[in-house]
C-alpha cells in the first residue's frame, strides 16, 4: 500500500504544443492518501484513463512527478512499481480453473504453493467463489468471470495500489450493484490503496471515500460524496453530481446586491466577485428550490411523479430550473413563483465557487 503524491502533472500526447488545447492533462497536483478508497470520475475524454497509465507507468508524463511513498517513481517501469489493475473486460485464462486463474499472479512470482493455496482461497471466499475453484472459467458468466478479474487484482499482498478501470462495463445492470457492494467490502477487508475509474456517478459514490472528480484535463474537486453533494467548488460538479444536477443560472452582482431575473437574492457566498471579471452565475441543487408566493414567476413545464417524489421542471423566459419536491407538494395551478434556500445557493466566477 502506498500514499500516491502527483506533483504537477501534465502530459501531452503531441511532441507540438501550440496552444492550450493540446494538453490531455492540464495539471494535476495532489496527493492521494494510503489505503484510500478514490474513484477517477468524468465524461469521455476528461483525462482518466492518461492519469492512471501515469500512475501505472505506462505513460511518462510530459511534466512533472509521481511519487509512491516519498520515493519517485516517474520514470520507474510497470513491472517495478507493484500495482494490481482490473480492467473493463475480464482477463480470465478459460481453459484454467477458477483456482489456477486466481493462483497465477503468485505463482508468476514464485510464491510458495502453501501461501498461494491459503491466499486464494481468502480472495474465493471474498467474492463468494470458492464452491467454483475447480470449475474450468470457460464455463462462467460475465459476472463470474469478471469476479476472477477482481480476484486475480486482489490476490498479491503488497501491491502499492490496485486500480480498477470501469471493471462494471460488461455486468449485467441487475447484478451491477451486487459487484459495487462487494468492491467496498473488499476495500475494507483488504485495506489497500484502491483507484476506481468510471464515468459513472452511481458506481463513484458507492465505492469511494473519496470521489476524485475530473474535467477537461484537470482534477476540478476531491471530496466526499457528501461534500461533492454539498458544496460543489466547480459547476461542472454541481451539475454531473446529482440527479438531476444543480441548476446553473446567469446573475448580476452590483451595488453588493445579486440579482437574478433582476430580482435582489441571498446566497451562501460571504464574499462577491468582481462584476467585471468574467461569467458570474448562481448555482442551487433542485433539493433546494421551493415553491413561495414571494418567489419569482415560473412557467411549469413538466412533472415526473417518481412515487416517494416529484420532479419538477419550471422555466423563467429561456432558463430551465429543475426543483425536487415532496410527494405532499402541490404543484401550484395559477402563476406559480419559486425561490432557493439562501445557505444552499453560491455563487461561481467562471465555474469556480465564491468562497
Ligand atoms: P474515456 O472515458 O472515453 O476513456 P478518458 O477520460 O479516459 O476518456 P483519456 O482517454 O485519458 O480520457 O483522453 C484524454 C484526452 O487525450 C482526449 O482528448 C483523448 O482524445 C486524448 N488521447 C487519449 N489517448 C491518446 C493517444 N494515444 N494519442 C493522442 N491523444 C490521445
Amino acid at each position: 500500500m502506498a500514499k500516491i503524491a502527483l506533483e504537477h502533472i501534465k502530459h501531452s500526447y503531441s511532441t507540438q504544443l501550440s496552444g492550450p488545447q493540446e494538453w490531455a492533462l492540464k495539471e494535476v497536483d495532489t496527493v492521494w492518501a494510503d489505503g484510500g478508497a478514490y474513484a477517477l470520475l468524468g465524461p469521455s475524454g476528461c483525462g482518466k484513463t492518461t492519469l492512471l497509465n501515469i500512475i501505472s507507468g505506462l505513460i511518462i508524463p510530459s511534466q512533472g512527478r509521481v511519487l509512491f511513498d516519498d520515493s519517485d517513481v516517474t520514470s520507474t517501469p510497470t513491472i517495478d512499481r507493484h500495482i494490481a489493475q482490473v480492467f473493463q473486460f475480464p482477463v480470465v485464462y478459460d481453459t484454467m480453473t477458477v483456482y489456477d486463474n486466481l493462483a497465477f499472479p503468485l505463482r508468476n512470482r514464485g510464491v510458495a504453493e502453501d501461501k498461494i493455496s491459503a491466499r486464494v482461497r481468502e480472495i474465493a471466499r471474498m467474492l463468494e467463489l470458492e464452491g467454483l475453484l475447480h470449475r474450468r472459467a470457460s464455463g462462467l458468466t460475465a459476472d463470474g468471470k469478471q469476479k476472477i478479474s477482481l480476484g486475480r487484482g486482489l490476490v498479491r499482498e503488497n501491491v502499492n495500489v490496485i486500480m480498477f478501470d470501469e471493471p462494471l462495463t460488461v455486468i449485467d445492470p441487475h447484478l451491477k450493484w451486487l459487484l459495487r457492494s462487494k468492491l467496498k467490502e473488499l476495500h475494507q477487508q483488504v485495506g489497500a490503496t484502491m483507484i476506481y475509474v468510471t464515468h459513472d456517478q452511481t458506481e463513484a459514490l458507492t465505492f469511494a471515500d473519496w470521489v476524485v472528480v475530473m474535467y477537461d484535463g484537470t482534477v476540478v474537486q476531491i471530496g466526499t460524496p457528501v461534500e461533492l453533494f454539498e458544496h460543489p467548488q466547480h459547476t461542472f460538479v454541481g451539475h454531473f453530481i446529482g440527479s438531476p444536477g444543480m441548476n446553473v443560472l446567469p446573475c448580476e452582482v452590483s451595488d453588493g446586491t445579486v440579482r437574478l431575473f433582476g430580482n435582489k437574492i441571498d446566497t451562501a457566498s460571504s464574499l462577491l466577485p468582481d462584476p467585471d471579471k468574467g461569467t458570474i452565475e448562481i448555482g442551487v441543487r433542485p433539493e433546494f428550490v421551493r415553491f413561495d408566493a414571494e418567489g419569482f414567476l415560473v412557467e411549469i413545464i413538466k412533472v415526473d411523479d417518481l412515487g416517494r417524489y416529484q420532479i419538477v421542471e419550471a422555466r423563467h423566459e429561456d432558463h430551465t430550473i429543475k426543483m425536487i419536491a415532496g410527494e405532499d407538494v402541490e404543484i401550484p395551478s395559477e402563476s406559480p413563483r419559486i425561490t432557493f434556500d439562501p445557505h444552499n445557493t453560491r455563487l461561481y466566477a467562471d465555474g469556480w465557487v465564491v468562497d
